[in-house]
């Protein structure tokens, strides 16, 4: 078991960082947690699932019930064409077997209920602090440096800071980065009065195949007006640069979409017409790292892996991680044994997760008519023999 004594400074205060954090403190550990937003980001994001591995990470934080007061249990998985042609249903896991269910919910109300968790136990996010660059003592220890001038002193340094980590870009700056996947991102929320008797039962999320794109849309959260979350996946040579996304306004934004999906089964064009607002990306992935971290270094959740949302699995993994490191930690001699143990048995699940969610990703890009009825053939014939067994390794998560 490793010192109890021990400090650590967390750089991000997304999904991984609050919930490390939680786990690290009630180990006994002393813990920082520093995020750089300048507050918490409320109403930034669209909605995610915490498949039924990353609930046994909520099951074991203690926040099942607070976390099933905003959010909504997905039972089912339904798969359509773009003119609604039913191509699969199939279980969303099942808490038979994997011992807990999906939750589809907000993005930004997930985290506050992670950030909230963490203020309670008396970790507080220190806001306004972006990781610039380190120091390593030659006594130990690591000096994390912030923008507004700020020293963390701790034993050990956690990079939880996202996609573009700037940890792993200050310790490994010949690293790979995150590649444009070919797809940008598009989302948002509506209240229930849009979406039709036909598709209301809070249970389902509805995923859509088109000759161009994809479409997703289920219920989520617990308010009025968000109350069903959608996305849709539209291919895209080039990504946006920062100046695209920043320039094209709300409608121009919900005219392409409705172009892209014009023609596709009702309710898909009024969830677009009726968003108040619609959130876009590109969408990046990272196949492989060649190192997640150092003897005081460790990168986890996106920082280490970036996977594209096509498995729903970027949050249930920066939880499994947050998990798997404090089970290590426990078990190891040293925290840097913890650290090289977590990249030895971490890595293989989540390269293998990176590399699904990317053939995913490519039954979204352009077909042709024909190519279209080749792919609905194949879904009606693959989803009901195999997409439920491919949740067995998916889902199944039993503590590291
Ligand atoms: C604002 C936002 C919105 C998102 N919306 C969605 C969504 O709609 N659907 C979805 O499936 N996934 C979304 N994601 C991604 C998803 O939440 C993550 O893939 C996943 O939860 C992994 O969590 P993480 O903690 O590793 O990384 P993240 O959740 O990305 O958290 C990283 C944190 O680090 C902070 N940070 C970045 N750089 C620094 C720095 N230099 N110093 C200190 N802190 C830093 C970021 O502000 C962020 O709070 C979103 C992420 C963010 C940050």
């Amino acid at each position: 078991m490793a010192g109890k004594r021990e400090s650590f400074t967390i750089a991000g205060a997304g999904i991984a960082g609050p919930v490390l954090a939680l786990f690290l403190k009630r180990a006994g550990y002393e813990v920082r947690l520093m995020e750089s937003y300048p507050r918490p980001a409320e109403d930034i994001g669209g909605a995610l699932q915490i498949a039924p591995n990353g609930m046994k990470v909520i099951r074991a934080l203690g926040l099942v019930e607070e976390l099933l007061k905003i959010g909504t249990p997905s039972d089912e998985m339904i798969f359509r064409n773009h003119k609604g042609r039913l191509l699969g249903i199939i279980p969303n896991g099942s808490p038979e077997k994997f011992g807990e269910e999906a939750i589809v919910v907000s993005r930004s109300s997930f985290h506050l209920l992670l950030l909230n968790a963490a203020k309670r136990e008396g970790i507080p996010t220190e806001y306004g602090k972006r990781f610039l660059s380190a120091e390593f003592p030659l006594d130990g220890g690591v000096v994390s440096k912030f923008e507004d001038g700020t020293l963390a002193y701790s034993d050990y340094l956690l990079g939880a800071d996202g996609t573009h980590s700037k940890v792993r870009n200050f310790l490994f700056p010949n690293f790979p980065q995150p590649e444009y996947t070919g797809i940008v991102n598009a989302g948002g929320f509506v209240s229930a009065d849009v979406i039709p008797a036909k598709y209301a039962r809070r249970g389902p999320i509805h995923f859509t195949f088109g000759p161009e794109g994809f479409f997703g849309f289920a219920a989520c959260g617990k308010t009025r007006d968000t109350s069903w979350m959608w996305w849709s996946n539209l291919p895209r040579e080039k990504e946006f640069t920062r100046e695209e996304l920043e320039s094209m306004d709300l409608e121009a934004w919900r005219n392409h979409l409705l172009e892209l999906h014009k023609g596709w089964y009702e309710p898909i064009e009024s969830i677009i017409k009726a968003s108040h607002s619609i959130l876009k990306g590109n969408v990046h992935d990272l196949r492989s790292l060649p190192s997640w971290g150092t003897e005081k270094v460790l990168l986890v959740g996106d920082a280490a892996h970036v996977m594209s949302p096509h498995t729903g699995q970027g949050a249930s993994m920066a939880l499994e991680d947050a998990h798997s490191l404090s089970i290590l930690l426990e078990r190891s001699n040293t925290v840097s044994d913890a650290f090289r143990e977590f990249e030895r048995i971490r890595r293989p699940r989540v390269e293998r997760i990176i590399e699904q969610s990317r053939r995913n990703g490519n039954h979204k890009k352009k077909l042709s008519p024909i190519g279209c009825w080749i792919r609905d053939r194949i879904l009606t014939i693959v989803l009901p023999k195999f997409a439920v067994k491919g949740q067995d390794w998916l889902y199944q998560y039993d503590g590291v």
